[in-house]
C-alpha cells in the first residue's frame, strides 16, 4: 500500500468533498478526508473504511492556518508524500445584498476561506509535492468567477473569491517548478447543501467530471479552468 498514490481532499465531510474522497479511494488512491469538524469528518471517514476504502481522516480547518499547519506535519510523518491536493472546501455566504451596503464580514469571511484558505493550504502541502517534484493540485471553482458574469447582483461576495481563486491558480501556475501541475475546475451545478436540492447534477456526476485532472500527464494543462474537461474562457 505505500506505493499507492495520496490525496488529499479539503471540505470532505459531506458535498462534493465526501464524494470525491470515495471515487479516488475506488480508484486506487490513499486517501485523506479532512473536515474542519473532527466528530463529522471522523464519522465520514469510517462510513468509506467500513467499504474497505483506503480512507483516513485528519482535521483541518482551513480558516486557521495552525489548524493547516498540524495537518501537513500529521501528513507529513504518517504517509510522507502528497500526490493529489483538492482544494474542494468553500462557503457562500451572500443572501442578495450589495458589496456597497452588506456586512463587510460576509465578503471577508468568503474571501477567507474561499480565497485565503486555499492559499495556504497550497503553501503548506505543496513541499511534500517539492520533495519528489510531482504533484496534481486541484481547485474547485466555480463558473461564477468568470470575468463576463461580474455584472450580476447580490452574489458579489462568492464571485470575487471565486475570481480571485482563477487567478491565483494562473499566478501559481506561472511559479511552480518540475512535474507539479495546479488547475481549477467548476463542477456544475450540484445537488448539495450548496447547490440546494433542484441542483440537475449529482455529487457522484460532479466528482467524475473533476478527478480527470488528479490523473493527467506531466504534458498535461497548467493553470487551466476548466468544466467537463473543456477549458473555460474566463
Ligand atoms: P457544501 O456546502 O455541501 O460543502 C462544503 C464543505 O466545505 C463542507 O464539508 C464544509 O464543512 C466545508 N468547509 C467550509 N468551510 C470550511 C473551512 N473553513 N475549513 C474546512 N472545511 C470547510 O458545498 P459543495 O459540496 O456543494 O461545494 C464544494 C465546492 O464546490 C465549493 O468550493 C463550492 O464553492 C464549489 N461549487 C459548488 C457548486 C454547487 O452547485 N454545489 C457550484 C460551483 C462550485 P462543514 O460541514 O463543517 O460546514
Amino acid at each position: 500500500s505505500h506505493n499507492k498514490q495520496v490525496a488529499l481532499v479539503t471540505g470532505a465531510n459531506r458535498g462534493i468533498g465526501f464524494e470525491l474522497v470515495k471515487q479516488l479511494a475506488l480508484n486506487g488512491f490513499r486517501v485523506i478526508l479532512t473536515s474542519r469538524d473532527q466528530e463529522k469528518g471522523h464519522e465520514a471517514a469510517q462510513s468509506l473504511k467500513h467499504s474497505d476504502l483506503d480512507v483516513s481522516f485528519v482535521q483541518m480547518d482551513i480558516d486557521d492556518q495552525v489548524s493547516i499547519h498540524q495537518a501537513s506535519l500529521i501528513v507529513k510523518k504518517t504517509f510522507g508524500r502528497l500526490d493529489v491536493l483538492i482544494n474542494n472546501a468553500g462557503v457562500y455566504l451572500d443572501e442578495n445584498e450589495l458589496l456597497l451596503t452588506m456586512d463587510p464580514s460576509i465578503l471577508e469571511k468568503t474571501m477567507s476561506t474561499n480565497f485565503f484558505g486555499v492559499y495556504h493550504v497550497i503553501r503548506s502541502f505543496i513541499p511534500l509535492m517539492e520533495k519528489r517534484s510531482y504533484g496534481r493540485i486541484i481547485n474547485i471553482s466555480s463558473e461564477y468567477g468568470m470575468m463576463n458574469e461580474m455584472s450580476e447582483r447580490g452574489v458579489g461576495a462568492y464571485k470575487l473569491s471565486k475570481l480571485a481563486l482563477n487567478a491565483l491558480t494562473q499566478l501559481i501556475a506561472a511559479e511552480i517548478q518540475g512535474d507539479i501541475k495546479i488547475n481549477a475546475v467548476c463542477p456544475g451545478w450540484v445537488s448539495s447543501d450548496m447547490g440546494g436540492p433542484a441542483a440537475p447534477r449529482t455529487p457522484k456526476q460532479a466528482a467524475e467530471s473533476i478527478l480527470w485532472l488528479a490523473t493527467i500527464g506531466p504534458d498535461g494543462p497548467q493553470g487551466g479552468f476548466f468544466r467537463d474537461g473543456k477549458p473555460i474562457d474566463w
